[in-house]
């Protein structure tokens, strides 16, 4: 069994979960412990007890261990990107790719460390001077999803160790291996018992567990409803809370748009990844000059798509992650198609040599705004094309959701790309790229039901590990 690790100590559970592959359920990837509101608890006084030792290293020190955990990331991107890909069931490229970035994630916060943010003023008073400094928010706890199975835990963790804080993570139940390949680097890197802790189980149980032992602070990737739930929880105990919650992004095609760039910004962003992040250009606003010859090509490109095993190299879209979402996703599809949205290709479970979760992608046209499939998240290979009658509309129907967390715009136009920039309700804007794809070295995040709290990555990530302190000394 592949154990949690608290207090520097990998621990064993009465209960497991096997990690079974989404592309072939007969390849069992392992057990894994799964763990009790009790290891939690410890978890969490592991992490109190480690605070004052980390929050006191030197910020070389911090890099050091930082720094060599991204090194070993990157050296074993191949191995671990396979494991990532049997386990989530992207494919293998996408995979290692995701592998990469958590390396460089290690690697731009050891340099963060170093990078220490501070203000020495005077004060408006004689003889007073004002320094302000950040320190460490105190114990972190992270809980993960499934979709990103190393670069999220990375994203949270990182950051979270760079600036001095102690940290328990909760990752998915469905992707426990990147999780526990990631808690074994960190601890051969050098990290002090408690300092990083990994609790795998149950969210419903591991979750208020977290609360209660007494966290400073939560940082959350997950549904809309299990955030929502936290943040009121958060609230009520004082706890410091950031949450990313998903997406229903829109991706608006111009009349000027370039065709084939406008498609295959809709190819990537929509289906890649089996459509399963939260960035995902699930909603296509297409404009009524460029609608009936865009559709055509989009959906004989859509129908193309290779659907098979992860680690097959002919492979575009690897399986649905799980048996719940794929029926979830199919539920979605009836629903499309009772509230009247025309199917022109996909939306069906496919049947593969190996039995797995494979589902064709779907693309819905003529859907109304109103529509189930036009306003929730489906996080499944499922797009929508919505017809705008031109730019005005397009933007009024961009940000008619509750989501708002990217937004892409295709277009030949300066001016229209700079007015969709401003304009668009989103804490992320793309111009002819697709909605999903971001840098690591930048802000991420968004607005409305999207996200809540600070923004996660770049120097902004501070904003959420640190808390300011203002001093006041009389001279
Ligand atoms: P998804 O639909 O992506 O699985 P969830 O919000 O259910 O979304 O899961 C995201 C993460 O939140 C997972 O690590 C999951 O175990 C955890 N989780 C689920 N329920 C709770 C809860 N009640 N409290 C805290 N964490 C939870």
């Amino acid at each position: 069994m592949h154990c949690n690790l608290i207090a520097g100590e990998w621990r064993t559970a009465s209960l497991a979960n096997t990690n079974r592959n989404p592309s072939d359920l007969d390849d069992a990837i392992g057990d894994y412990a799964s763990a009790g509101s009790d290891d939690m608890r410890d978890a969490v006084a592991a992490a109190r007890a480690a605070l004052p030792g980390w929050r006191r290293t030197t910020p070389q020190q911090r890099a050091d261990i930082l720094d060599a955990a991204g090194s070993e990331i990157l050296a074993r991107k191949t191995e671990l990107g396979t494991l990532l890909a049997r386990e989530e069931g992207k494919t293998l490229a996408e995979a290692i790719g995701e592998v990469a970035r958590a390396g460089n994630i290690f690697k731009y916060f050891a340099a963060e460390a170093l990078r220490q943010q501070g203000e020495l003023l005077d004060s408006v008073r004689p003889g007073v001077e004002v320094m302000i400094s950040r320190e460490p928010v105190g114990v972190v706890g992270l809980i993960t999803p499934w979709n990103f199975p190393i670069a999220i835990p990375a994203w949270k963790t990182a950051p979270a160790l760079a600036f001095g804080n102690t940290v328990v993570m909760k990752p998915a139940e469905l992707v426990p291996g990147s999780a526990c390949a990631l808690a074994d680097i960190l601890h051969r890197a050098g990290l002090p018992a408690g300092v990083f802790n990994l609790v795998m189980g149950p969210g419903r149980v591991l979750g208020p567990a977290m609360l209660e032992a007494g966290i400073d602070a939560l940082s959350f990737t997950g549904s809309q409803a299990t955030g929502q739930r936290l943040a009121t929880e958060c609230a009520a105990r004082g706890i410091k809370v950031q949450l990313e919650m998903g997406g229903k992004n829109p991706l608006v095609i111009a009349d000027d748009a370039e065709l084939e760039q406008a498609v295959e910004c809709a190819i990537n962003g929509a289906f890649y990844s089996t459509g399963q992040r939260c960035t995902a250009s699930s909603r296509l606003i297409v404009c009524a000059g460029i609608h009936d010859a865009y559709l055509d090509r989009l959906a004989s490109r859509t129908a193309a798509l290779h659907v098979g095993h992860a680690l097959a190299p002919e492979t575009q879209i690897g399986p649905v992650v799980s048996e719940a979402q794929l029926s979830a996703n199919l539920a979605y599809v009836q629903s499309g198609l009772a509230d009247g949205a025309t199917l022109l290709c996909g939306g069906e479970r496919l049947e593969r040599a190996q039995r797995g979760h494979y589902m064709s992608p779907a693309l819905f046209a003529e859907c109304a705004p109103d529509m189930a499939i036009s306003r929730e998240e489906i996080f499944g290979p499922v797009a929508t094309v919505l017809r705008a009658d031109d730019y005005k509309h397009a933007l009024a129907l961009a940000n008619d959701t509750p989501f708002g967390l990217a937004a892409g715009i295709c277009t030949r136009s300066l001016q229209l790309a700079t007015h969709f920039r401003r304009h668009a309700e989103a804490g992320m804007v793309m111009v002819n790229l697709p909605t999903a794809g971001v840098d690591y070295h930048v802000p991420f995040g968004g607005r409305k039901g999207s996200s809540y709290g600070p923004r996660e990555q770049g120097r902004y990530a501070a904003e959420f590990y640190t808390t300011v302190k203002t001093a006041y000394v009389g001279l």
